[in-house]
């Protein structure tokens, strides 16, 4: 069981007040099966921690939706005649990159890949994606939203989720903590000379350095903070793009790679001569290759937001889920793949005893440390290669206050406007950001309180492991009453503090060299027809995901349209 944090107290038990226990627990919570329904029940009671009081909550996450929803997505009977079919593609896991694979494969290559496994260790699809009710609040605890790309969009659509969707308000500010004050951050270049962020020394050094009035690059793969430093001067990288680190991939700048953490804006220099040459060039580029039509399902998000579902980030995975039915297996863990002649047998645990499935082609989208123990005996070389990233620990405090708690200068016409703010590691808060959940999207939390998601630890404090919830909601409450809240604001209601222990994968330095090895090394084991996805092989953010799941799946049908197709029995 994973982990539950400063949890509820649950005595009634409705469709909509399901309960699941998802996460390992520091503070034991325990979970009573009530058929189809489950009660969570054991308070946590939390003491000191500014006297933090303990809010009792009902889960309602994707655990328990998929479960109780559709009992296609549960496990098989012991004798299930699917495991003697030679599936065209298996599916391993079922965090957003896998379920969109698998959709992909289904909507968009049925004709190829006619049948499709989908198989998740948890009871529950997902992956990170983690939204829990109660109480009348609605709250994240793993990604918060995600950009709407066009291919999440089409995702979304796909799923029939097009009046589920919710986008953020695209002129909601951005804040950065910089000399003891919250500075909006400029939303797009016409801002740029009015924001007090940087001085106008800064300003003159990123604008020079854009242009290209800057020193070469080093001939070799530079970190996020060297080729920011280099190219737009400390101030762009101190302010805005070492917090920027801190709020996508909890990471330690000087480590990251441009190249692979932030690929788009390093190929600009790389094409163009410069960020602004490059940026010109692509214009260029894109008007002499126009893209294909965009898709006019899709809505036309209006300027630079966020977006996620009335119901939460979970909306999505437990709707892909629901269309693909039967051919989702959840509690199927994956412990062994060997190659036959066919293609590849799947050995797994699941509760009612191991079972093998074949396939002929196959895609992990599971977290690297997890592939790399699958793959040791298949290839030596790859899981060498995948034991190189690295996933530091992150924790999601979700705490409220009440609205009058907020200093009357962070409210706009009585309310707290923004998307949230992020904190520079120079500026003497141990908080990494913080989101202001329920400005953001509707129906987050009572009109009459404000609920704030805060993400704490990282590469750079990676010791948030070892705290407990209560001095984690300490730390976020004292770091908040410098920055947001009235001297004698009252203790936060707390409603979830999970700690991820192994988060988000580093792009560090060497990523896509060791991503090529481990690529290389699969192929050397004449591994064809197995394919690494996932957020550590195509990048983070969701959007990201989502489109690496789309190329995976034209990749997997391309290979599969060209083997003989061989029957085979387990
Ligand atoms: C705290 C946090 C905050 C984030 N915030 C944001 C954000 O706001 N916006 C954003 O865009 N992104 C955010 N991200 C990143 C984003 O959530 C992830 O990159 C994305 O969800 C990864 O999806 P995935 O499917 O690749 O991997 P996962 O979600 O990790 O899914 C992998 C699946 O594989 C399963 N699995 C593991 N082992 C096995 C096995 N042996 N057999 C079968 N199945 C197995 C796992 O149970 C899991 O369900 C955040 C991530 C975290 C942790």
């Amino acid at each position: 069981m994973e982990r539950v944090a400063a949890m509820a107290t649950v005595s009634s038990c409705s469709t909509s007040s399901l309960v699941a226990a998802t996460g390992s627990s520091k503070q034991a919570a325990n979970v009573q099966s009530l058929g189809s329904c489950r009660v969570l029940s054991g308070g946590v009671k939390l003491r000191g921690a500014a006297g933090v009081r303990v809010v009792s909550a009902v889960r309602e996450n994707g655990a328990v939706r998929v479960v109780s929803k559709q009992a296609a997505v549960s496990t098989p009977t012991k004798e299930s005649a699917v495991e003697k079919e030679v599936y065209d593609c298996v599916v391993v896991g079922a965090g957003i990159s896998g379920l969109c694979t698998a959709q992909a494969l289904s909507t968009r290559h049925g004709s190829v890949v006619s049948n499709v496994l989908v198989t998740e260790a948890k009871d529950r699809v997902g992956g990170n994606i983690t939204t829990v009710q109660g109480d009348g609040f609605l709250w994240e605890e793993g990604p918060n939203s995600f950009q709407p790309n066009d291919s999440m969009l089409a995702a979304a659509i796909d799923s029939g989720l097009k009046d589920e969707l919710v986008l953020g308000d695209p002129q909601s500010p951005r804040y950065v903590l910089w000399g003891g004050r919250l500075r909006p951050v400029p939303a797009g270049p016409a801002d740029l000379p009015f924001f007090d962020l940087l001085s106008i020394f800064g300003k003159l050094r990123a604008g020079f350095g854009a242009m290209g009035l800057r020193p070469a690059a080093p001939g070799r793969e530079e970190s996020v903070k060297e080729f920011v430093t280099r190219n737009l001067g400390q101030e762009v990288f101190e302010r805005l793009i070492e917090p920027f680190c801190s709020g996508v991939y909890a990471g330690d700048p000087s480590k990251l790679s441009m190249k692979a953490a932030f690929g788009k804006v390093w190929k600009l220099e790389e094409i163009g001569g410069s960020i602004i040459g490059g940026t010109f060039k692509m214009i260029q580029d894109k008007k002499n290759n126009p893209p294909p039509p965009r898709d006019e399902r899709l809505p036309k998000p209006k300027g630079q937001t966020v977006g996620s579902f009335k119901k939460g980030l979970i909306t999505l995975p437990n709707a892909i889920a629901a269309q693909l039915g039967d051919k989702v297996k959840v509690n199927w863990k994956l412990t062994t793949i060997k190659k036959t002649d066919v293609g590849y047998t799947l050995t797994y645990e699941t509760p009612e005893g191991t079972k093998t499935v074949n396939a002929r082609s196959l895609v992990l989208t599971v977290p690297a440390y997890v592939a790399k123990e699958i793959l040791r005996p298949l290839s030596e070389g790859a899981a060498e290669a995948l034991s190189q990233f690295y996933y530091p620990p992150v924790c999601a405090a979700t705490i409220s206050y009440p609205l009058s708690a907020l200093r009357e200068d962070r409210l706009t016409d009585g309310k707290l406007f923004g998307f949230g703010q992020l904190h520079p590691r120079t500026q003497g808060v141990q908080t990494l950001g913080t989101i202001y959940s329920s400005s953001l999207f509707p129906n987050r939390a009572p009109e009459d309180r404000v609920l704030l998601l805060n993400y704490i630890g990282g590469a750079q404090f990676t010791q948030i492991t070892e705290k407990s919830d209560e001095e984690i909601v300490k730390t976020v409450d004292k770091d908040l009453r410098t920055m947001l809240l009235k001297p004698d604001a009252p203790a936060p209601q707390m409603h979830g503090v999970r700690t991820w222990p192994t988060a988000i994968p580093q792009f560090t330095i060497g990523h896509l060299d060791h991503l090529e090895s481990a690529k290389g090394a699969l192929k050397n084991a004449n591994c064809e027809g197995l394919f690494l996805g996932g957020n550590y092989v195509v990048g983070v953010a969701l959007g990201r995901c989502v489109e690496g799941a789309y190329e995976s799946a034209q990749a997997i049908a391309q290979y599969v349209s060209q083997i003989p197709a061989k029957t085979g029995s387990s």
